[in-house]
């Protein structure tokens, strides 16, 4: 039998909700207990695909080709997991399928309703993952805040589950916000009774509560929380802040919530096995050297734009012992103001990020040209390998206007161009080449150093590719393509082999960088930073 956990937030959004649910499956998968992780994005959008990356944070990319919610990141990382598309819900899916349904005549003679056929919907999804990934536990994450109009359907959802599954089978945690006023240091509770009023006026009763605060709770806070929030005093927790989120787990079992949770659902109590997960979070605290990484991208005012790089980047960081220090800076700046590109040389390493549109892109290419012609250890991703393409094409090749024709449709040198198989395509939403695809890596490559393997199968999301009409006269000049799509029509990686480490690639490798087990080039990438900056004359992987 399926148990299945869900978690609400209240009093504001960005409380830790994704942290707490990975953490919760986290305490399970520790104890032996397989899981998979759901996140509800009350929005209408189909899918994150669409929105703007600036205001949302990253669109993470899933091995089945999903454009969904950077949480999804979270719980694989966190998880190790690869989650299929399905296990992000949003309303635009769910009124898609309810209004297809009805123009189709399935529910013929009946007024649709968002109770019972909305509703309907959400459960038979969340039961479809069920079903599908043959786990143990099922969490839910419900984002938004309680109280959200938009969130009301999956909270009756949610709510109506308890009935139809069973109450030792479902446990509902509540997470929300407690402040401490800066004057008199006081930990306030009432915004958190008010959100779990609110969650019980919708009708469910939260068994566990996490309360987010800076501080560990005083017993004055947590006797409140449980009085006022009707649970037994050891059904209240903390997450307080940590030097790494990775520790949130390890602090949240240390109050025995783990151990509450197992009870709760009537599953065995087992020892949790924390020691592999304890060495990482380790390696990532109490680092012997520090490099400084400079990422050049269009959205550098917003760290969540690049959460899976930045996430990747530290991955390889904990293997080489290495804090990861990362300055975001707006590609813009470097057009505007040639002399910042003197600034790149304060950097062990320049990052060029995924990106869509011209704006700032040659503020990318100074950066790359900066790092291409100082040795300094550069990795591209995406835009950022394709941005290395042009600025090879006009600064290596004599190519004077080479150009993408995202960027420039009238280029007389496009060597970047969209794909054929993009021609004629009008919809935006999933329409780009997306999800995972295998990838031939040559032998004697940088890369073969890197992957080891001349098969690989890593996540994309691009409509423009390396024109084949100018791979001849790149190559002339130096350039080396180590990876291509098996057919060999597509250029999947490229590099440098005469500078110190110069590779990047059309694909994403940061969505499937795990803690304790960094994504090659990333891994390669930091070694080469601090190999650099320690004065070695090569890199050593
Ligand atoms: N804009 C480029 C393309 O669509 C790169 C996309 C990306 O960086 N993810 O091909």
């Amino acid at each position: 039998m399926t148990k299945f956990v869900f978690v609400t937030g209240g009093v504001l959004s960005s409380v830790g909700k994704g942290i707490t649910t990975s953490s919760i499956g986290k305490m399970l998968q520790t104890r032996g207990y397989k899981v998979t992780v759901i996140k509800i994005d009350p929005y209408v959008n189909v899918d994150a695909g669409t929105m703007n990356p600036y205001i949302h944070g990253e669109v993470y990319v899933t091995d089945d080709g999903g454009e969904t919610d950077l949480d999804l990141g979270g719980y694989e990382r966190f998880l190790d997991l690869n989650l299929p598309k399905v296990n992000n819900i949003t309303t635009g899916q769910i009124y898609q399928t309810v209004i297809n349904k009805e123009r189709r005549g399935d529910f013929l003679g009946k007024c649709v309703q968002i109770v019972p056929h909305i509703t309907n919907e959400i459960k038979r999804r969340i039961r479809l993952v069920a079903k599908r990934s043959k786990v143990d536990v099922v969490l839910t994450e419900c984002g938004g805040t309680v109280g959200d109009i938009e969130g009301l359907p999956f909270l009756e959802a949610i709510r109506q589950m308890r009935l139809e599954e069973g109450f030792q089978n479902t446990l509902y945690v509540h997470i929300a916000l407690i402040p401490i006023l800066d004057v008199t240091g006081e930990m306030k509770t009432k915004p958190l009774q008010h959100s779990v009023n609110e969650l019980r006026r919708i009708g469910i009763q939260p068994d566990i509560i996490v309360a987010r605060c800076r501080k560990m709770i005083d017993s004055e806070a947590l006797r409140k929380i449980a009085l006022f929030g009707t649970i037994p005093e050891n059904a209240v927790f903390c997450s307080y802040n940590v030097p790494s989120i990775y520790q949130v787990p390890l602090i949240l079992d240390k109050q025995g919530m783990g151990k509450y949770a197992c009870k709760r659902l009537g599953i065995p109590q087992k020892r949790p096995k924390w020691s592999e997960w304890k060495r990482f979070v380790n390696s990532v605290e109490n680092p012997r050297f520090e490099v400084k990484i400079g990422l050049v991208g269009k959205y550098a005012g917003l760290a969540d734009s690049y959460v899976s790089m930045n996430e990747a980047l530290r991955h390889g960081g904990a293997a080489w012992q290495t804090r990861i220090s990362i300055d975001y800076i707006k590609a813009e700046r470097l057009e505007r103001d040639v002399s910042r590109l003197e600034l790149l040389k304060n950097y062990d390493g320049i990052f060029i990020p995924y990106g869509f549109g011209p704006r700032g892109t040659e503020g990318k290419m100074r950066a790359i040209r900066f790092a291409r012609e100082n040795n300094v250890p550069f990795l591209g991703i995406c835009y950022g390998f394709q941005l290395a393409v042009v600025e090879f094409a006009r600064n290596v090749c004599g190519l004077e206007d080479a150009n993408s024709t995202e960027v420039n449709p009238d280029t007389t040198n496009p060597v970047i161009d969209l794909m054929p198989e993009q021609r004629g395509v009008e919809y935006k939403g999933a329409t780009m080449r997306l999800g995972a695809h295998k990838i031939i890596v040559k032998k004697n490559t940088l890369a073969y150093t890197l992957y080891g393997t001349e098969e690989i199968y890593e996540r994309h999301r691009h409509r423009w590719e390396v024109n084949r009409d100018y791979w001849n006269v790149l190559q002339k000049h130096g350039l080396v393509f180590s990876g291509k799509s098996p057919d060999g029509r597509r250029i999947e990686i490229l590099e440098l082999p005469d500078k110190f480490f110069f590779l990047a690639s059309q694909f994403h490798g940061e969505f499937k960088s795990r803690p304790g087990k960094p994504d090659p080039e990333y891994y390669g990438f930091v070694k080469a930073c601090l190999d650099r900056k320690l004065g070695n004359t090569k890199p050593e992987f």
